[in-house]
């Protein structure tokens, strides 16, 4: 048997002065939270009700709603509820105590907090948060239990309050806010929806406005994946993020041990430049909207995921640097970066056609997580794949090893720029040689990545030296010549020396190729050249010209090159000059590197050389 409920006026006890000001000016930009809280307490009860209907199988039959009322000419809005409701005794216990120490405790805690975003998710203020918008709170309520009466709970924002009975006969609760002249926003049926959508969009309670319901009570990640299509997943990701293009792929979490997380977490397309510094992953608690800014539940490299998660064991009120360090947080971004590695392992085995497109939009992040997280190293490398001057045009690195194994053992050739490498690689294809590309901006740093986990695999641009199977050892080509006792290749290694002798830093190395149609190329040392690149990026200018220090290789097989000689022996040694210039010139040109004087001489001599013709 409960009390009769008579007149009573009190007074909240108070250790914190003056405290229902500082909650009026608390967290000004947030206010709209006090509706979050007032429609999670209102969901709470109907939750608590539920389960006392299935202990004591009271058979309550309603349906179990919230509503929100606007009343423009009374100036109040209400959340009224139909659960578990509040005796007298409870009111006094619920609101006057714990509600109200709660409220203290918070303020407490954060009132000298200079950055009052530190508070993760807006931590909840509870039922006190009414204050920060409304001057007077009432509340009416009724509990569940039989003999129970209607309570009438009164605050005008002073610690003193009154409660009266009340005619009230449904049971439930009703929570009734007389809100300040400067926050009649609130009375505005548009933007109470914008914030019932925001918060609570998700709960699984219907939510109703002015007895409309509005809610998704049974967000997609709350289902099994396994009855979910893949539209469904796509018009769920176009709800999250109205603006944005199909995401690439997606992961449904469902698990319950050893801790509780559920969500769907997408990939996005990546058409233009990413704010890593901001997480972009939707948190939930018990499907109340908490944050849409908490990076520390995401590894740093997968940062572009969108999508939700529920974490309903996550204590959500803490701080940021306190979330940094907490185990389970850890824990759920391991388990994230160990889901996204198993999908892209299943995506490449599963299709590759279809991988490929994807692929293009993702290996950077996935590079970047293999450099980031040895686990994730270990589960994806073998799945990585390159785009190659192969036929496939895509291939894996022990695929490629494999192929290569008889030709060059252990080495993978690579391109980073398909343009200036255009004669390498024509050079490789005649000869049934395969080149990856390598042309992101991560690539660098990756190569070098690769090679320090596998130390027996070296990477060597094509453009670095040629190798043995370009090259024509068949020594009959080497007879000895005239006079001077000298090969035909020293003989050609002594002109074009003479010829280039005034070039910084080159280097003339003759070879025969078994391809006729090229007659020099420039070779660059693949360690000085990485050093090079690499003091340039750190932007030390000096020491890092990349042709400081470079090769022409002459190809005797070239018939351009046995015509400087004819013109040498013919006595003719100012047109083997020309030749020997325009070869050069050429080979350069391939890399984009003739400078203006070179570029001007040369445009001038190759006119010249047309003319002799
Ligand atoms: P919290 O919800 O975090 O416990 P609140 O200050 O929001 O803190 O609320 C304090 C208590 O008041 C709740 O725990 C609950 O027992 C009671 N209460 C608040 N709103 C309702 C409601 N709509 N129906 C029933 N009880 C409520």
């Amino acid at each position: 048997m409960t009390d009769k409920v008579k007149r009573e006026e009190g007074s909240i006890s108070i250790h914190t002065e003056n405290i229902f000001p500082i909650i009026k000016k608390w967290l000004y930009s947030d206010k709209d939270i006090f509706l979050r809280e007032l429609i999670s307490n209102a969901v709470d009860a109907i939750h608590k009700l539920q389960n006392v209907n299935l202990l004591e199988n009271l058979q309550l039959a309603d349906e179990y709603k919230v509503n929100i009322h606007l009343d423009k000419e009374a100036g109040t809005l209400t959340v009224s509820d139909n659960g578990i409701g509040m005796t007298a005794e409870e009111v006094r216990k619920y609101i006057n105590q714990v509600a109200f120490s709660s409220a203290e405790d918070f303020i407490e805690k954060f009132k000298d907090m200079e950055d009052k975003n530190q508070i993760i998710g807006h931590f909840g203020l509870g039922f006190y948060s009414s204050f920060m918008v409304a001057d007077q709170v009432e509340i009416r309520t009724r509990s569940y239990q039989q003999d129970a009466e209607g309570v009438h709970w009164q605050c005008a924002g002073t610690t003193s309050y009154t409660i009266d009975p009340d005619e009230r006969q449904e049971r439930g609760t009703e929570v009734v806010l007389h809100l300040n002249d400067e926050e009649k926003e609130f009375l505005e049926a548009d933007r109470v929806r914008e914030i019932i959508i925001k918060f609570c969009n998700f709960l699984p309670v219907s939510i109703c406005l002015e007895g409309e319901e509005i809610n998704d009570k049974n967000p997609l990640w709350t289902r099994s994946a396994s009855e979910i299509s893949e539209d469904e997943y796509k018009e769920f990701y176009r709800k999250l993020y109205p603006m944005s293009d199909d995401p690439l792929f997606w992961i449904h979490f469902n698990i319950d041990y050893p801790f509780n997380l559920k969500g769907i977490v997408y990939f996005p397309h990546l058409t233009h430049e990413f704010d890593v510094t901001k997480s972009h992953i939707k948190l939930f608690c018990n499907q109340v909207f908490v944050s849409d800014n908490t990076p520390e539940l995401i590894p740093e490299f997968l940062t572009p995921l969108q999508g939700c998660l529920d974490a309903p064991d996550l204590p959500l009120n803490v701080s940021r640097s306190y979330l940094q360090n907490e185990p389970q947080v850890r824990k759920i971004r391991e388990v994230i970066s160990s889901r996204v590695a198993a999908k892209v392992v299943e995506l490449a085995k599963k299709d590759r056609e279809a991988f490929t497109p994807i692929w293009e939009d993702i290996h950077s992040f996935v590079k970047y997580g293999m450099m980031r997280e040895d686990k994730f190293y270990d589960k994806v490398k073998d799945h990585v794949i390159y785009r190659s001057t192969g036929e496939d045009k895509y291939t894996t690195l022990p695929d490629y090893l494999e192929r290569a194994k008889e030709k060059h053992e252990n080495k993978v050739y690579y391109a980073n720029d398909e343009g200036t490498q255009a004669t390498y690689l024509k050079l490789f294809k005649s000869q049934g040689m395969e080149a990856v590309v390598l042309d992101a901006m991560i690539d660098n740093h990756f190569i070098q990545f690769l090679e320090m986990k596998n130390p027996d695999i070296k990477f060597e641009r094509v453009d670095s030296d040629v190798t043995e199977n370009l090259l024509d050892r068949d020594p009959t080509k080497e007879i000895v010549e005239g006079a001077d006792n000298k090969t035909k290749g020293e003989r050609i290694e002594q002109i074009f020396k003479d010829e280039l002798k005034e070039i910084n830093g080159l280097h003339i190395r003759i070879e025969t190729l078994k391809d006729d149609s090229v007659p020099g190329m420039i070779l660059l040392n693949e360690q000085s050249r990485r050093f090079k690149e690499m003091t340039r990026m750190m932007g030390q200018g000096e020491g890092s010209d990349l042709f400081a220090d470079h090769t022409l290789m002459v190809n005797t097989a070239s018939p351009a090159v046995d015509k400087v000689l004819k013109l040498q022996d013919s006595g003719d040694s100012e047109t083997a000059g020309l030749l020997i210039e325009q070869i050069y010139d050429l080979a350069m040109l391939s890399h984009q590197a003739l400078n203006k004087e070179r570029m001007a001489t040369f445009l001038e001599r190759s006119s010249k050389l047309m003319g002799m013709i």
